[in-house]
C-alpha cells in the first residue's frame, strides 16, 4: 500500500509535466476545475479534543471523499490537465493503495485508459477493489520492483503517462483545495495539523492557508517508522529512510532522492514536523472511534495524536486536524480499536 512511484516513471513524469507554477492561484484554479469530480468534504467539531487542548478544535473529514481518501483531488486536477492525445496514451500507476485506487477512479470518470501494474503477491481483495473502479490490472511478477518494469515499458514503449501520487504541481494543487475549503468554512484556521508523506497534501493545504494568512501554524505528522521528508529535512535535502512495517501504511514511501517540488514546498510551509510512536497512532485511531465514532487509517489519524500528548498542548483559535483517509482492513482496525485503552 505504500504510493511512492519507481524512479523512471518520476522522469517520465517531469518529461510530460507541464510547468504549472506553484502558486495559491493553482490551487484556486484547481478548485474551479474539480469542483464537479470532488466532494467538498464536511468539517465537524470535535467536543472532546476542543476540551483537552482549550481551543476549537475541528476534523475535515476526507475519510468521507469518494475512494475514502483525498487523494482523489490530486488525481482529478491531474487528468483534467492532459492534452487530448495524453488521453488517448492513457494513464499508467503502481500504487495499489490510496494513489492507485484515485488514478483508476479519476480515470474512469474522465473516460481516460487507465492501467495499474501489480504483482502476484497483491491480494486479491486490493486486485479486485481496482477492477471495480474499471481500471485495467496488470499482473506482472512476484515483487512490486518487477511491476514497476512494466509500468515503466508502458511508459517508454506505449506512451502512456505516469501519474506521480505527490511530486507534481497539479496534484499537490489538487490537494490544496483542502485549504480553500478550510478558509472557506471556517473563514481562518490558526493551527493545522496534517499527516506527512510526499508532502503533496501537507504542501498543497499549507500553499493555500499561508497565502491567506501568514500567521496559521501548520505541524506535519508522520509515524516514526520511515519518516523520509522529516530525515530530508533535518538533511538539508532528500535523503533515504529505511522503512519498517507502520499502522500509517498509507505515510510509507520516500519523498525521492531526485524530489522537484515537494521537499522545497514543505521546508516553506511547514512549521513544525512531529514524530509519533505506533502505539500513538493506535490510540489515535480509537480516540476517534471511541469519541467520534469515526473510523479512520493510520495515517490519517496520525495527526489528532500530538493532540493527546500528556500533559496536553494549550492552543488558541482555530484547529483543523485533516483526518486523511478511512482505507484500513476492517480486522486490523477491530483489533487496534478493541484493544483497551492504555498508556503511551
Ligand atoms: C497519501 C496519503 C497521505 C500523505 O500524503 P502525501 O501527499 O504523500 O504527504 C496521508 N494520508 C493518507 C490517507 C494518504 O493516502
Amino acid at each position: 500500500m505504500v504510493d511512492a512511484p519507481p524512479s523512471d516513471l518520476r522522469d517520465g513524469c517531469s518529461v510530460d509535466a507541464p510547468p504549472t507554477a506553484l502558486t495559491a492561484a493553482a490551487v484556486h484554479a484547481a478548485r474551479h476545475d474539480i469542483r464537479t469530480w470532488v466532494r467538498h468534504t464536511p468539517l465537524v467539531p470535535s467536543p472532546s479534543l476542543s476540551e483537552r487542548v482549550g481551543a476549537r478544535v475541528w476534523l475535515k473529514l476526507e475519510t468521507m471523499q469518494d475512494i475514502g481518501a483525498f487523494k482523489i483531488r490530486g488525481a482529478v486536477n491531474t487528468l483534467l490537465s492532459l492534452s487530448e492525445d495524453e488521453r488517448r496514451r492513457g494513464v499508467v500507476t503502481v500504487s495499489t493503495g490510496n494513489h492507485g485506487r484515485a488514478v483508476a477512479t479519476a480515470a474512469s470518470r474522465l473516460g481516460v485508459r487507465a492501467v495499474v501494474c501489480m504483482s502476484e503477491l497483491v491480494p486479491e481483495v486490493k486486485r479486485l477493489a481496482v477492477e471495480r473502479t474499471g481500471a485495467e490490472v496488470r499482473i506482472v511478477g512476484r515483487s512490486q520492483d518487477e511491476a514497476e518494469v512494466e509500468a515503466n515499458r508502458l511508459v517508454a514503449e506505449e506512451h502512456m503517462v505516469p501519474v506521480h501520487p505527490f511530486d507534481d504541481p497539479r496534484v499537490i494543487a489538487g490537494q490544496g483545495t483542502i485549504g480553500l475549503e478550510l478558509l472557506e468554512d471556517l473563514g481562518r484556521v490558526d493551527h493545522l495539523y496534517c499527516g506527512l508523506s510526499g508532502g503533496g497534501l501537507l504542501g498543497g493545504i499549507g500553499l493555500a492557508l499561508k497565502s491567506a494568512s501568514s500567521s496559521t501554524r501548520v505541524v506535519g505528522v508522520t509515524m516514526e517508522h520511515g519518516a523520509a521528508m522529516a530525515e530530508s529535512l533535518r538533511a538539508g535535502r532528500p535523503v533515504a529512510v529505511e522503512e519498517l512495517p507502520t499502522l500509517a501504511d498509507s505515510l510509507g514511501g520516500g519523498i525521492g532522492l531526485d524530489n522537484r517540488y515537494t521537499f522545497d514546498l514543505v521546508r516553506r510551509v511547514l512549521d513544525q514536523p512531529v514524530l509519533v510512536s505506533e502505539a500513538e497512532i493506535a490510540a489515535a485511531m480509537r480516540f476517534l472511534f471511541r469519541e467520534e465514532r469515526l473510523v479512520v487509517e493510520g495515517g490519517g489519524a496520525a495527526c489528532v495524536a500530538p493532540l493527546l500528548r500528556e500533559p496536553a498542548p494549550r492552543l488558541d483559535g482555530n484547529v483543523v486536524c485533516v483526518l486523511s483517509g478511512r482505507n484500513v482492513d476492517p480486522d486490523k482496525f477491530m483489533a487496534v480499536v478493541g484493544e483497551k485503552a492504555r498508556a503511551n
